[in-house]
């Protein structure tokens, strides 16, 4: 049977469990307002455009920072500002926080609908994995017994090493611009002449290559998962980054995208973050405008209340920013690429499987149901197998045949007992999963997008330097705000 969480976190047709929607991190830090709290429900956008036409009442609580968005760029800033001892407010809109990371039970396991998977070149996750020394767990696929891909409409069963030799030679003539135009793997802009590659898609790209039509198919269908979408949609030179920063090696960079999860799911991280600053929590608090005025910025939530701080950072999905109205507005170019989005847009599930079957990974192709499926925990008795597919239109979560006809692609004889996955294009404080950029985007728009705007200040993976689209640059572009803000409110302290 199929579950999608909703974000009230109630299972739509499923009896099952409900997944977490709370953080069990000092009560004290979340503000006690009536009707705010763990079981708010989605504040719907009419909400949200409603809020503007009630009565308003004004607080000002002294709030040298409220931090729009409880992913982890905004947890993370939160936490910083507040530990350079400076006052701090979190408004989420969710009845949760973690964002697009998002940790449920199933399966007798604490999985993630959203943000799971990092590795060993992403600093800044790994920074606070050491740091709250949270345990690993590992993906059962990173030692799979057979590998799975596609020669046309064929299913292969092979070994990884023969697997390696096909997509791996393929995949070095894919990435073979990274090194030069992308020499500092933090620095994406570093090098400003990039020819056509921001502008060329990276279907486009692959099609030049001299290939077989077995490796263009592996190349498509990988392009699209780091994608998020079709080969079609995504910056050949925003792919090229991923490359750069797995160290410019092909396999580092699959370990960094696959191979290490938090134990206790990424919720584990988060409580850690939340717990260690010292600052306020809101959930359930949407905010529909941000008004900037002198030193002093007001934003109006959905509950009819203005509040006054003297900074804002605006840590939502670069999904969702345009859904914000500014006064005075923000930047032509942020607004437009907000309104384009990035190309994440597909899907993930997870299923439970009756019985044992080998530990597989499959690359499939990307006109399929899951372009990539692979099973990620082999318990004693019974797996659990996880799958990612480049739109809804290719299929259904909600659909037992779907889901299963669609694994059975790779592992014919597998049978499932139950799925779970999570509509992260329809909730609209995602609109959409991760971040990748489609073309001249990254050229023309990130460097915009990071810039401070007067007293507001903006973060979050989207517009991260590094691992844009991960938890990672999460982390990083939190707490480099963090420190922006602690520039911005130590110079005005002393004028
Ligand atoms: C299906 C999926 C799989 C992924 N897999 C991986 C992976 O394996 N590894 C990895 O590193 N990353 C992965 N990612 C990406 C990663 O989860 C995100 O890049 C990262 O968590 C984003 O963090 P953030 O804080 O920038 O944004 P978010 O987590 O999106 O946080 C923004 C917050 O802003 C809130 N918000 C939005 N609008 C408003 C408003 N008007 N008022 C108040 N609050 C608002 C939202 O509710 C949200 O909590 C995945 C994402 C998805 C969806």
């Amino acid at each position: 049977m199929c579950q999608t969480k909703d974000d009230s976190g109630q299972n739509q047709k499923n009896n099952g469990e409900s997944p977490h929607t709370s953080i069990d991190s000092p009560r004290r830090k979340f503000l006690k307002t009536a009707g705010i709290g763990v079981a708010a429900a989605t504040v719907s956008p009419t909400l949200l455009a409603a809020s503007s036409k009630s009565a308003i009442t004004v607080t000002d609580n002294g709030y040298d920072v409220i931090v729009i968005g409880g992913g982890f760029a905004g947890v993370t800033a939160a936490r910083d500002i507040s530990m350079r001892g400076h006052r701090a407010l979190i408004l989420e809109a969710r009845p949760r926080l973690g964002g697009r990371t998002f940790t449920s039970r199933f399966a007798d396991h604490n999985i993630d609908l959203g943000g799971t998977w990092f590795g060993n070149s992403q600093p800044f996750i790994w920074a606070e994995k050491m740091r709250y020394g949270l345990e690993l767990a590992e993906s059962a696929a990173a030692n799979s017994e057979q590998t799975i891909w596609m020669n046309g409409d064929n299913r292969v069963v092979g070994d990884g090493s023969t697997y390696a030799q096909i997509y791996g030679s393929a995949a070095e003539a894919f990435y073979a611009p990274t090194r030069e135009y992308l020499p500092r793997a933090f620095d994406p802009l570093f090098r400003k002449d990039f020819g056509d590659l921001d502008e060329t898609t990276a279907a486009q790209a692959i099609d030049r290559l001299d290939l077989t039509q077995v490796q263009k198919d592996l190349l498509h269908s990988f392009a699209g998962i780091n994608g998020h979408s079709f080969s079609d949609k995504s910056s050949y030179l925003d792919q090229l980054r991923w490359y750069a920063l797995g160290d410019y090696d092909l396999w580092n960079m699959w370990d960094n995208l696959s191979r290490y999860r938090f134990a206790g799911g990424t919720k584990s991280l988060i409580e850690k973050i939340h717990a260690d600053g010292d600052f306020e929590t809101r959930l359930g608090t949407a905010i529909s405008e941000v008004h900037q005025d002198g030193d002093k910025v007001t934003v109006t939530t959905n509950r009819s209340e203005k509040i006054e701080a003297r900074s804002v950072v605006v840590a939502v999905p670069l999904n969702c920013i345009h859904d914000i109205k500014f006064s005075p507005s923000i930047s032509k170019i942020k607004l437009e690429a907000s309104r384009r989005g990035h190309t994440g847009s597909g899907t993930k599930l997870y299923a439970q499987v009756e019985g044992k079957n080998p530990v597989f990974m499959g690359h499939g192709k990307e006109s399929m149901p899951l372009c990539f499926a692979w099973t990620e925990y082999n318990d004693a008795h019974s797996q659990v197998v996880c799958g990612f597919g480049l739109s809804p239109n290719l299929l259904d979560v909600n659909d037992d045949d779907e889901v299963q006809a669609a694994f059975n692609q790779y592992m014919p004889g597998l049978r499932i007992s139950e799925s779970v996955s999570y509509d992260w294009n329809h909730d609209p404080y995602s609109k959409g999963t991760w971040c990748m950029y489609p073309p001249g985007m990254l050229t023309s728009s990130l460097a915009e997008l990071q810039r401070p705007e007067g007293n507001i200040f903006f973060a979050g993976a989207d517009i991260a330097n590094g691992w844009r689209g991960f938890i990672d640059g999460a982390i990083e572009s939190g707490a480099r705000t963090a420190t922006q803000i602690d520039e911005y409110l130590s110079a005005g302290a002393s004028a």
